[in-house]
Order: structure tokens, then C-alpha cells, then sequence
């Protein structure tokens, strides 16, 4: 076993510290990475304080990983030493139901071993002797068909939020053929909703922010929107009524859904990639013009690659702010102010000098 500096929260909502970890020798079809850059997900202040049930603790969040390649198992052939990789929210699947076997593992009927905060697997099924740990560390042993290729001219700070906040706002996008000329609504210019503007210009549609903070307005514009909207002004849901054939929900607070159904056109779609509590829905919502309301969830494995490939060939990556792993209770707190353009990204250096190895 390999002795590796993390960072944990150690109870559900207490702040993180140090705390060491162990990362297996890679086995024949896994590889050892070396983890360069760590995203921070608001995913991760959702679980570390139990926002979406029990979690399990000592919790080492992180999911947005980029690396490289520092050893490979004996059978691996896809990956060699040095390779610049990533890993996203999940390291695991049952790789035989439905939903693995056409790339969605994310879907998987048994349960993805999620990157924290889940369970390895042993003899491809979930074992609860075995947490997984995040990227808020230096290493990670993963299968090697869980590992993305992190494609050249991508500075890799920039990289690293890609691998959630780019799929999950990118397969939604995708899923729903947003298209040239498109009046597309992104709500909420956070993390993931900075990554939904930069996509959805680059896929051709008029992109407007939706927000509820006035002071976004610049930088909404700077990141290439066409227009932005303060959402704390009500009158905004009247003057757009049926405004967009496609909004991208991402926000992470409460918040009224009927008020922005009502902003879509008929057969309009709106997608929900934020996960806050429960919120409440009304039929007429949906009924007065027809309207669709969906969800989405990451991406799989082969869109995440397509994803990657994608911002390469379109020069789209997310705009960060690096941070030391120290900075990362502070991080939280400002991410929850909206005080964030608009990915905190942890360098792992900083937890190398953390007075371990
Ligand atoms: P983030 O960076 O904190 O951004 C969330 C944004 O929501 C904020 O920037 C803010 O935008 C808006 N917001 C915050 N509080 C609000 C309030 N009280 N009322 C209205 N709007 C508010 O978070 P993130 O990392 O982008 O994650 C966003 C959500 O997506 C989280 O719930 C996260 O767990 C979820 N998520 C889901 C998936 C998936 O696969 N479905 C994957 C990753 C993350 P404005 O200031 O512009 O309003
Ligand atoms: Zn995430
Ligand atoms: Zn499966």
C-alpha cells in the first residue's frame, strides 16, 4: 500500500484537515496517477455536510481530477507512464447492465462506485469494507477504462473542472441537440453554469444568464454571453415569458421551478443539473403551453472523452482560481457567497509540502 497525504472532513459538516490515506499498488488493468489539480465541486460542500443523506466519513472529496500517469499494471494497454490523464465522479461500474454496456455508466443499475464517498468494488460488486477516496489527495489507483485522456493545449488547472462541471452541463447540451441559433437560458453562473455559457456559445446558440446576483453582469458578458437577466427582479419572469427554447438549471439553493418553466416556449425543455432539496412543481407549469422538465446526471465515460475532445477543438476550458489545499474551509465559505470566477481548483503541491512525503 502506498502511504498518501489527503485532505478529510472528518465528520459530516466539520472543516477539513489533514489526514493520510492508502492508494493500492495498481493492479493488471489498473494505473497509479500522480494528481496534479483537484476542482472543487459544490458537490463536494453538498456531501461533506450531508446535504443529500448520511455520507460516509472520513470523507476526502474531489472529483474533478487531472494527473499523470505515474505506474500501470501489467495488462494495461491503453495508458503509459507519463500519460496526462483525468478522472471524474466515478471510478467503477458493474460494466454489464443495460446502462454500462451503452456507455452510461453513470446509470448503472447496481450502482457506480462514485470517486468518494461510495465503495470499490470487489468481484465487480460494491463493497462496503472498501471507501473510495477523492482528489483532495496526490494519488489515485483507478481501472484503466475509468481514466480520460486529457487532451494537449488545455492548460491543466483549467482541465480539471472539466471532467464534472464541463460533462454535466455539456451532455445535456448535447442530449438535447442545442444547436446553432438556439435561445438557450443558463440559470445560475456558478461552477458549472460558467461551463454551460462557454459550451453553449461554442455549440452556436444565444446564450442569456440567468441570475440572482446583479454584480455578475460583466463577467457573464466577458465569459460570451449575449445577454444577462437579474432573476431577483419578478418582473423579469413576465417580459420573458416563452423567451427560450432551452434552459439549463444549475443552481445549488432553493429556488422556484414554475417561475422558470414559464420562461420557455411550447415543447420548450428544461434540464435540472442542480441538486438542491426538494422544490415545489405545479401541473400548469408543464400543461399551459406543453413543456418538458428532465434532469441529467454527469456523463459516461465515452461522452466524457468526446467532452474533453470537444473543448480542445473548440479552445474552451473553465476559468479558475488555483488555491492551496490550506485555503480549501475558506473556499467553501466563498463558493456559498458566490465569490468564485468561477472554479476553486486545488494544487496538490500544497499537499505535498503539507509536511508529508
Ligand atoms: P456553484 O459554483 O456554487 O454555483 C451555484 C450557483 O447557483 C451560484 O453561482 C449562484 O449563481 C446560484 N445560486 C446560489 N445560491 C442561490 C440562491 N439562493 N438563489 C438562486 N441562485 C443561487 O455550484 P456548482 O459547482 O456549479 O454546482 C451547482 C449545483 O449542481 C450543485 O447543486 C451541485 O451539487 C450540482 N451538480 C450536479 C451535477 C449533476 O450531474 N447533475 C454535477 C455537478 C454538480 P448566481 O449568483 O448567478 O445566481
Ligand atoms: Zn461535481
Ligand atoms: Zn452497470
Amino acid at each position: 500500500m502506498l502511504e498518501t497525504p489527503a485532505w478529510a472532513a472528518p465528520a459530516a459538516a466539520r472543516p477539513l484537515a489533514p489526514y493520510a490515506i492508502e492508494r493500492r499498488e495498481p493492479q493488471a488493468h489498473e494505473v497509479l496517477i500522480d494528481i496534479l489539480y483537484c476542482g472543487v465541486c459544490h458537490s463536494d460542500l453538498h456531501q461533506i455536510r450531508d446535504e443529500w443523506g448520511k455520507g460516509i466519513f472520513p470523507m476526502v472529496p474531489g472529483h474533478e481530477i487531472v494527473g499523470q500517469v505515474a505506474q500501470v499494471g501489467s495488462e494495461v494497454q491503453r495508458w503509459q507512464v507519463g500519460d496526462t490523464v483525468g478522472v471524474g465522479c466515478f471510478v467503477d461500474s458493474c460494466r454489464q447492465c443495460a446502462a454500462c454496456r451503452s456507455g452510461e455508466e453513470q446509470f448503472c443499475s447496481e450502482g457506480m462506485s462514485v470517486t468518494y464517498n461510495g465503495y470499490e468494488r470487489t468481484d465487480g460488486k460494491l463493497d462496503p469494507k472498501r471507501p473510495t477516496f477523492g482528489g483532495y489527495s496526490t494519488r489515485i489507483t483507478v481501472d484503466e477504462n475509468y481514466v480520460l485522456r486529457v487532451p494537449e493545449g488545455i492548460a491543466l488547472e483549467r482541465a480539471a473542472p472539466l471532467l464534472c462541471a464541463g460533462i454535466t452541463t455539456y451532455s445535456p447540451l448535447r442530449r438535447h441537440g442545442v444547436k446553432q441559433g438556439d435561445r438557450v437560458a443558463v440559470v445560475g453562473l456558478g461552477g458549472l453554469g460558467h461551463m454551460g455559457v462557454k459550451l453553449a456559445k461554442a455549440m452556436g446558440a444565444h446564450v442569456t444568464v440567468l441570475s440572482h446576483s446583479p454584480g455578475k453582469h460583466d463577467g457573464a458578458m466577458a465569459l460570451g454571453a449575449d445577454d444577462f437577466l437579474v432573476t431577483r427582479d419578478g418582473k423579469v419572469f413576465e417580459e420573458h415569458a416563452g423567451r427560450f427554447d432551452f434552459i439549463l438549471d444549475t443552481v445549488s439553493a432553493d429556488h422556484d421551478y414554475n417561475a422558470y418553466l414559464g420562461l420557455l416556449r411550447l415543447d420548450g425543455v428544461m434540464v435540472l443539473v442542480g441538486m438542491p432539496g426538494a422544490q415545489p412543481l405545479h401541473a400548469r407549469s408543464l400543461i399551459l403551453p406543453r413543456r418538458t422538465l428532465t434532469g441529467s446526471l454527469i456523463g459516461g465515460i465515452a461522452e466524457t472523452q468526446e467532452m474533453l475532445d470537444f473543448c480542445a477543438a473548440h479552445a474552451v476550458a473553465a476559468d479558475v482560481e488555483v488555491i492551496p489545499i490550506q485555503a480549501i474551509n475558506e473556499a467553501y465559505e466563498r463558493m456559498l457567497r458566490g465569490d468564485v470566477k468561477y472554479r476553486f481548483v486545488i494544487d496538490t503541491a500544497s499537499l505535498r509540502d503539507d509536511g508529508h512525503a
